[in-house]
């Protein structure tokens, strides 16, 4: 079956699930269609986020084979400066702290491109790619990182111990929330990890996706919602300790986990787990005015969009990214309203995106067609972005950024 609703938790198999927030029935936010695709009917598939009340863990209702999700995954990591830059410094810090070197092991679940474990190839640290998707595990390995291309669970693990030992370091940054036997993710950690060795894992925050609106991070592809007490309750499960957390600004929000096999949970991990049971994040309370703040920044974006296009102004969108479909279809905005979607990735230019059908375009277009506005669905790369498109904002166009709230970047706020 390619979508599944779910009776119990996928994490703990309680059945006290309750819906937190419902975006309605969508296309795969990253199923981009090619020329041939847009006669066909698109599929779709609810998307709905539960809330379990037993272990904390919020996750979407229904789950989408993995096969239809992720094995030809149009995205690459190494196109995003801010993500090299995040993925370099980190590796430049724990070579150091955890006395790295041509005898440890390192290895990445979700590797991509090799983006991150390059690093370590450069000071000599031997490491290991698990990348799913045939495509990217492909251009890995032509970039010299040894990748193999299979999905990670306690089996791999096991494998992985058989033919290089354990490893001292495991990373798997943005894909825990992707994984729907999240358990199996678990025990592979604990098969393959050092016992002195550590996980480094980063995932999105679901408190500041709350905070900041950032609902356009829920996806199918994006499994779970985490927070620190379902983390917490999700190593406890599996013999893991939640050793200690860092909260950095990548995605909008995200949190980096630092899992061990002994030891206890650091003051941070001990406060941010009493902060959310005060703001009741372990049950539906604290997610009471979320689905609320949701309708209304629809509306406010809606409404700002129209009264722009009753003016003639012309609107593209910037980045088609998974964010950007779920924004674009939650809010019904399409052709109608948007002209055309540009994003710097050459993978996915010549693609139209899911449900709306917009074309993407290569972002010089922004320089060629002068649309009077863009809106930035990638608006966690907004820096970034802002730079790159100097040139555009020079000439006059004006950049529309829709999280937390709708807001036209006034051009004197916008430094290049
Ligand atoms: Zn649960």
């Amino acid at each position: 079956m390619v979508s599944q609703k779910i009776q119990q938790c996928r994490a703990c198999q309680s059945k006290d699930l309750v819906t937190i927030l419902d975006l309605g029935e969508t296309p795969l936010a990253n199923a981009l269609l090619n020329k041939e695709q847009l006669n066909e009917i698109e599929f779709t598939a609810p998307l709905a986020v539960l809330l379990c009340q037993s272990c904390g863990l919020s996750q979407l209702s229904c789950t989408i084979a993995p096969e239809k999700l992720f094995r030809n995954y149009p995205y690459f990591s190494s196109f995003s400066e801010t993500m090299l830059k995040h993925a370099k410094d980190l590796c430049l810090r724990l070579i150091p702290e955890r006395q790295l070197n041509k005898q440890s092991f390192v290895v990445e679940i979700a590797s991509n491109d090799g983006y991150l474990l390059k690093n370590y190839n450069k000071a000599g640290v031997p490491t290991l790619g698990v990348e799913p998707a045939l495509n990217i595990a492909q251009i890995a390995r032509e970039n010299g990182i040894e990748t193999i291309s299979e999905f990670f669970n306690g089996d791999l693990a096991k494998d992985i111990v058989d033919t290089k030992g354990k490893a001292d370091i495991i990373h798997a940054h943005n894909v825990l929330a992707h994984v729907p036997d999240i358990n199996s993710i678990l025990q592979g950690i604990g098969i393959l990890l050092k016992d002195e060795g550590v996980a480094v894992i980063e995932a999105p925050y679901a408190v500041t996706m709350i905070d900041k609106v950032e609902f356009d991070t829920i996806y199918h592809e994006h499994v779970f919602y985490f927070t620190v007490t379902a983390l917490n309750n999700l190593c406890q499960r599996n013999d893991l300790v939640l050793a200690d957390i860092e909260q950095v600004e990548l995605h909008g929000g995200s949190l980096r986990l630092f899992i061990s096999k002994h030891g206890k949970p650091s003051p941070t991990v001990m406060s941010m787990l009493s902060d959310e049971k005060a703001r009741g994040f372990d049950t539906a309370k604290g997610y009471e005015t979320f689905a609320n703040q949701v309708d209304s920044l629809k509306s406010d974006l809606v409404s700002l969009l129209k009264k722009l296009k009753e003016a003639d102004k012309t609107i593209a969108v910037y980045g088609a990214a998974a964010k950007g479909s779920t924004l674009l279809n939650f809010c019904g905005l399409g052709k109608e309203m948007l002209d055309f979607a540009v994003d710097r990735s050459t993978a996915k230019q010549g693609l139209f995106m899911p449900g709306t059908k917009l074309p993407i375009y290569n972002p010089a277009e922004l320089i060629n067609q002068k649309p009077d506005y863009v809106l930035l669905l990638t608006w966690n790369f907004a820096e970034e972005i802002l730079r790159q498109q100097a040139e555009y904002i020079r000439n006059g166009g004006q950049f529309i950024v829709p999280i937390p709230k709708p807001t036209i970047l006034a051009p004197a706020t916008v430094s290049v």
